[in-house]
């Protein structure tokens, strides 16, 4: 019997949701199979064949749902081989209030990403979605935490284990250690630049004694530390025996799971599916924004998704011209929003596969030239790569961009408006957003990150410190647990034998 139904899962009576790559050349593959990888073996990012459509009952049915239930159903929809009274434990485990206690008094941590009306005025509806509220006080908690439970439970189901390997400038490496800790079968070595990151988010890393976290702080810059992660990444070898993957912003189950709270802040800031919001996301490697084209190819009501980048504008710009022209890294700025200072947006790739109409090999051709001439323009002009910019409306994508006086007016506005103390990434959002306000339609602006990361700026703008959530006043204070190491490839792999055991 175990055998027959084993075959018939297999068989096409069952296919179940399908993922293969927008370049087209890799095998198609099931949710559990692209759970641990990074990229699709032809160079491309994973995709599903088709997107699952949510019907007007459905999305009436999910009113009423907890986050942890509403998770659930748009996680049934794209996680077909995993078993729904398993998920059901997965994402009420995630989607738990005490996970996202970090809320501010007057939120209700429950919601999880709850809600406030910041303006209401003549030009739109202004609103914030709390997406913070996690462990490490940024967005990227919501779908980490998620990812740690389901790493913990694939990787009991194949009695494996995965070493994680990755360098961070802050946000996305504390969000992953704090998503792994403690976790079975996984370690965390995570890579940061020596005394590069802010006092707070140095303290929130480094404090953890979980044993499978290995801080490693290396002498040198953030490129030294991702040049070090693409040696190990190269080396198939080393990478196989020690069983290496990664966590970034391109894994599939992390862009699902942020699908799950554009969902949440529709239904959560309209009364009937006749109505549409907006939504303005602060942008970097174009993950989160990439879920709400997802949410809206699903059949989310989303009027307009606005991309709002910083200095590094290189969205922006595609956003406005059609040219998409990557930076080399030393034209990349270093500015008060950092986790938005990218040179290139890794998960690009997943919306030009849709905007080129699902054609693999062009998009094979034109991030082939991102590789060999730093871009590719669908502008229409002579002498460009095509014309499928004039088809960016149709998918609701608009843009606009916010630098440092515009993030420390912004903040000061806000706070001084109504009392709220945003983050500087979340202040080009607002920034943006402003500019693109329509009257009977909500902009939401989604909150990437507290304030308390990022205190410098909060004092440049308002004079004071930022405010903190309960339990992290002494942070930095706490013992600190690291090793410092010289940007040396072969150190690193020595480390990393010296703790798997393999
Ligand atoms: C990662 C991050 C972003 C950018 O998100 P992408 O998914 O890379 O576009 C924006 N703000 C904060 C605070 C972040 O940590």
């Amino acid at each position: 019997m175990g055998l027959i139904m084993t075959l018939l899962e297999k068989s096409s009576l069952f296919p179940g949701m399908q993922y293969f790559s927008t370049r087209g050349r890799a095998a198609a593959q099931s949710f559990s199979q692209i759970l641990l990888g990074g990229l699709a073996p032809d160079g491309g990012l994973y995709l599903p064949t088709e997107y699952p459509k949510v019907s007007d009952a459905e999305l009436n049915a999910w009113r009423k749902l907890s986050y942890a239930d509403l998770a659930l159903e748009v996680l049934k929809k794209f996680a077909t081989d995993i078993p729904v009274s398993d998920l059901k434990a997965l994402t009420h485990k995630t989607y738990a209030a005490d996970v996202y206690r970090n809320a501010r008094k007057d939120e209700d941590a429950s919601q999880i990403t709850p809600l406030r009306v910041l303006e209401d005025g003549q030009k739109g509806k202004l609103v914030l979605q709390a997406l913070s509220n996690g462990p490490t006080l940024a967005f990227k908690d919501m779908a980490m935490q998620l990812l740690g439970n389901l790493f913990e439970y694939t990787l009991a189901k194949q009695n494996a284990e995965l070493n994680i390997f990755g360098a961070t400038s802050g946000d996305t490496g504390s969000a992953a250690e704090y998503a792994m800790r403690g976790k079975k079968g996984i370690r965390v070595f995570m890579l940061s630049p020596h005394k590069k990151m802010s006092a707070f988010q140095t303290a929130q890393m480094f404090s953890l004694q979980d044993p499978n976290i290995f801080n490693i702080a290396v002498e040198g810059v953030f490129d030294d530390c991702q040049d070090m992660v693409k040696a190990v990444s190269n080396d198939l070898d080393f990478k196989t025996r020690h069983k290496i993957g990664t966590v970034n912003s391109i894994n599939w189950a992390r862009v699902v799971a942020q699908v799950v709270y554009y969902f949440r802040g529709y239904l959560a800031a309209t009364t009937s599916n006749d109505q549409k919001v907006s939504f303005t996301v602060p942008s970097g490697n174009f993950g989160n924004i990439c879920a709400g084209h997802i949410a809206r190819m699903m059949g989310l009501p989303i009027d307009k998704l606005v991309a709002a980048t910083n200095e590094n504008d290189v969205l922006d710009e595609f956003f406005r011209t059609g040219s998409y022209r990557v930076r080399k890294s030393a034209e990349t700025y270093h500015t008060s929003s950092p986790s938005m200072d990218i040179s290139k947006a890794s998960n690009f790739e997943r919306f030009v596969f849709d905007l080129l109409d699902r054609d693999a090999e062009r998009v094979r051709t034109l991030f082939h030239k991102v590789e060999t001439q730093g871009g590719f323009d669908l502008s229409g002009k002579p002498g460009s790569d095509g014309d499928e910019f004039k088809r960016v409306a149709q998918f609701g994508f608009l843009s606009g961009k916010s630098v440092h006086a515009d993030r420390v007016n912004t903040i000061k506005d806000i706070y001084e408006k109504y009392g709220v103390m945003i983050d500087t990434h979340t202040a080009d959002g607002v920034k943006v957003a402003r500019e693109h306000l329509t009257p009977g339609v909500p902009m939401i602006v989604l909150e990437t990150a507290l304030p308390a990361k990022f205190n410098e700026t909060i004092r440049e703008a308002l004079g004071c410190d930022a405010e903190r959530p309960s339990g992290f006043e002494n942070i930095e204070a706490l013992p600190q647990r690291f090793d410092v190491m010289p940007a040396n490839v072969d150190l690193v792999k020595t480390f990393i034998a010296g703790h798997t055991g393999l």
